[in-house]
């Protein structure tokens, strides 16, 4: 074997070193155990019930303990196993139903049987979740299971942090939890993190991750990871959309679907309800709703973030007698960990949100759902009510329809298995909040701005909503809408006026119509009597005329002004369609005349008819017109005039000096000789494509030893600088190391504090860089001659890192620069 690299790590005490050798020896025993195992899973029994039924590793079976998880849900029983035997996975099960440890517990498994352990090893999973609070909640799952013995460095990368910092823990982890966006940003910039070696991927909410909105992240994700690979996707409305699986490249997966058969898409424990409320009641019912259940923990979904905010501000100015939050994307990070960690440990609380927290969050113990603003589809419908009424416990939705919507909404729900019921609002309970929030945008300037933003972006949801059938933006009363917001009208916006004068001209086409048909003779009439507007008709009926006819005045000339604008007057009455002087009417100061046009006596040529004279600029194709005196200036300046000049165009030469159109087109007949035009269209495309792709082929290629290169380069870097960091103070490292995986504190401060799984029942503590920096265990009979040959080495790099002369100081300087 070769020769063990000498590091700056110093040898283990006896101790222990004998307790490493011997829990290397047992875990060696355990995973072939645990292999064996796993292969002699039978699928097809089903009789996997308890998380003791698995052959899971002792680290797992702890976590699990730990966590008083016993019996498995569904998803966990048939999800699991499979998994385990390192299928590709479709997981589909109803919100709260245990999706999450349906791929924690694969993930650790599988990567522990691999040892795929320490920071050579490079990352051996990946989690995606489309938010930074799904995010999150994963990480704390991962490491709560995974902290009672495993030895893997996990990591979470959601933005809104230092990326520095994060990029050198990366280079560490074993498993990433992360936001698609944040992840794509490591991959592409962080050029020591090593993907090549990734063994699972998993999307969790994975139908959300593969829509549109992340679609472009998603893809490139994706090129970055090797194709062989186990592959999980899991959410409550999975898709089998065959294009996506394409995408993710699975192999055979198997798609596990546990409530496929059941009556409802949604928890049995849901109990799910819907009220009608026009627009403008919403702000009435929502606060006599939040008045009557002060004892309760709300979470209310709004159609936007500037709708969460007047909400939210607004209520808090009334003060409702219950604590208020809200979370949207436009707040900053912090404000939305503290409002999810409040939340979550509320008794009693309203949580005002838009469907950043529709997706995944696991608040304990949500009493109610409400959907105040209608879902733009079932599935978010689906998610957003399954905040409530997890895991077997007991909940309630209630979602706002404006009667419009009733219809299509109910139709889709249905349609989608979901049941819901109608109520009533008892009007008795309702109090009407209406004059204070007029009063309250009247006195407040801030909360009228926000008021207005609300209104403007929940109408403009409305409009880009997709699905008409529930959003029909003619039947909202946004005026009574505005008017319950507080504000004293509603705000103007394009195409609600544009759709009110679509309604106009529709309208006023269909009165032409049916006069038409049914009082034929009459419409004729009408169609007499009415003028002919023409585009000038119109241009002189705007609002400003005096400013146009200000301006008009000044082109007419020869003191013919007012007869002009006695012909334009009569215009504008509607008297006449056509001014009674036309000439007058047009008669201008310059006239240019248009292309092709030809003058009456060609002797005059030269002088222009309403004075001045014509030159013929060389290089121009229109003669120029000097009949003023800024243009008589403009003869002067060269660059002017070159304005007026015809561009010029580009020729080429060929070999024999002849000169050629940059462009030429072939000869019709050797066209036609080459075959018909797609035939040779689609062969140059042919070819192009060939050109393309073996472009491709070679730039993916040079790509990759770059960045293998600079790896290389930078772990040949880090090792150097660890040996001298330790030659140097000449102290034991492994003093340092903190948890497993070798992450230490300062580059996990931008992870999470519990991120490194260390054994906390007080085993060995794990050695830094535990797999590379080990001694094998021929090593240690030789161990006399191995200490001294490190000190030899030692000695030699101390030699040269001492500097003697200015000339050692310098090379110590580039030593140290790289
Ligand atoms: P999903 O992802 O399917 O919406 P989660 O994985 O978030 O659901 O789990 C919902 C809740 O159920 C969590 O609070 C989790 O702790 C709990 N849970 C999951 N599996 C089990 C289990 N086997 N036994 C007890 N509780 C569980
Ligand atoms: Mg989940």
């Amino acid at each position: 074997m070769a020769a063990t690299v000498i590091t700056g790590r110093t040898r283990p005490t006896k101790v222990k070193k004998q307790a490493n050798v011997q829990k290397r020896k047992r875990d060696d025993v355990d995973v072939e155990k645990l292999e064996q195992a796993v292969t002699e899973l039978d699928l097809q029994n089903g009789s996997y019930k308890d998380f003791t039924d698995l052959p899971l590793s002792d680290p797992t079976k702890q976590g699990l303990k730990a966590s008083h998880f016993a019996v498995m849900t569904d998803i966990q029983a048939k999800a699991i196993p499979l998994a385990l035997k390192g299928h590709d996975i479709l997981g589909a099960a109803k919100t709260g139903s245990g999706k999450t440890l349906s791929f924690i517990i694969p993930v650790l498994e599988n990567l522990y049987r691999l040892q795929h352990i320490g920071a050579d090893a490079g990352l051996g999973a990946l989690i995606i979740s489309p938010t930074r609070e799904l995010a999150i909640q994963i990480f704390d799952v991962l490491c709560k299971l995974g902290r009672h013995g495993h030895m893997f460095a996990a990591g979470l990368v959601i933005g809104g942090k230092s990326l520095d910092a994060e990029k050198q823990a990366l280079t560490r982890m074993n498993i990433l939890v992360g936001t698609p966006g944040r992840i794509l940003q490591h991959l592409s910039q962080t050029v020591a993190f090593n993907v090549d070696d990734l063994k699972m991927l998993v999307l969790d909410e994975a139908d959300r991750i593969l829509d549109m909105g992340f679609q472009r992240d998603v893809d490139a994700i994706i090129d970055y990871l090797p194709k062989e690979r186990q592959t999980m996707l899991f959410s409550a409305t999975q898709s089998r959309k065959v294009s996506d699986l394409a995408r993710l490249s699975l192999q055979d997966p198997e798609y596990v679907s546990v409530h496929a058969e059941d009556k409802s898409a949604t928890p049995k424990s849901l109990t799910q309800n819907y009220i009608i409320c026009p627009l403008e009641d919403k702000m009435d019912t929502l606060w006599s709703f939040i008045q009557a259940s002060k004892k309760s923990k709300i979470l209310c979904f709004f159609s936007s973030a500037k709708v969460v905010r007047f909400v939210y501000e607004s209520f808090r100015h009334m003060q409702p007698g219950i604590p208020l939050l809200h979370i949207h994307g436009r707040q900053k990070q912090g404000a939305r960990l503290d409002t999810t960690a409040k939340f979550s440990a509320a008794k009693a609380s309203c949580l005002f949100a838009t469907d950043v927290a529709a997706r995944g969050l696991d608040f304990p113990a949500v009493d109610f759902v409400i959907q105040v603003d209608c879902p733009e589809d079932v599935d978010t419908y689906i998610h957003r009510v399954g905040r409530t009424a997890r895991y077997n416990r007991e909940g309630r939705g209630v979602i706002f329809l404006a009667p419009s919507e009733e219809e299509g909404m109910l139709q889709r729900l249905e349609a989608k298995k979901v049941p819901v019921e109608i109520i009533n609002v008892r009007q008795k309970k309702k109090q009407s909040i209406k004059s204070q929030l007029v009063h309250m945008c009247f006195k407040d300037p801030a909360l009228k701005y926000l008021a207005q933003k609300a209104f403007i972006t929940y109408a403009k949801s409305v409009y880009l909503q997709k699905d008409k059938d529930i959003f029909k933006l003619k039947e909202y009363d946004f005026e009574a809408f505005a008017a319950s917001l507080g504000l004293p009208g509603a705000p103007k916006i394009r195409f609600l006026k544009d759709d009110d004068g679509k309604k106009k001209k529709q309208a006023s086409r269909q009165t032409l119509e049916v006069s038409g048909s049914s009082e034929e003779n009459e419409g004729e009439e009408n169609k007499k009597e009415k003028p002919v507007r023409t585009k000038v008709a119109r241009m002189f009926e705007r609002q400003n005329q005096d400013v146009f006819a200000d301006h008009y005045k000044n082109l007419v000339t020869h003191g013919e002004d007012e007869e002009a604008f006695r012909s334009a007057d009569a215009f504008l009455g509607g008297k006449s369609a056509i001014p009674a002087d036309d000439d007058d009417f047009m008669a201008v100061k310059r006239r240019i005349p248009a292309d092709g046009e030809v003058s009456d006596d060609d002797d005059d040529e030269d002088e222009p008819k309403t004075g001045g004279r014509i030159i013929n600029l060389q290089g121009a194709s229109q003669p120029l017109v000097i009949d003023s005196n800024r243009r008589e200036k403009l003869l002067k300046s060269k660059k002017k005039l070159l304005k007026l000049k015809d561009k010029g165009h580009k020729i080429v030469f060929d070999d024999d000096g002849n000169a050629h159109e940059m462009y030429e087109l072939e000869d019709e007949d050797d066209f036609k000789a080459k075959g018909l035009p797609e035939a040779q269209r689609q062969k140059f495309i042919e070819t192009a494509k060939e050109v393309v792709r073996e472009a491709d082929v070679e730039d993916k290629a040079a790509q990759k030893m770059k960045k293998k290169d600079k790896l290389r380069k930078r772990k040949d870097r880090e090792r150097n600088e660890a040996e001298k960091v330790v030659d140097e103070d000449g102290e034991d490292v492994e003093e340092d190391a903190v948890g497993f995986g070798g992450v230490d504190e300062d580059l996990l401060a931008n992870f999470r504090a519990d991120a490194d799984f260390s054994d906390q029942d007080g085993e060995e503590a794990p050695t830094k860089k535990p797999k590379k920096w080990f001694q094998s265990d021929s090593e240690g009979e030789d161990e006399g001659r191995g200490s001294k040959k490190r000190k030899k080495v030692r000695k030699s790099k101390r030699d040269v890192i001492e500097p003697q002369t200015l000339e050692d100081m310098e090379s110590l300087a580039a030593g140290l620069l790289g």
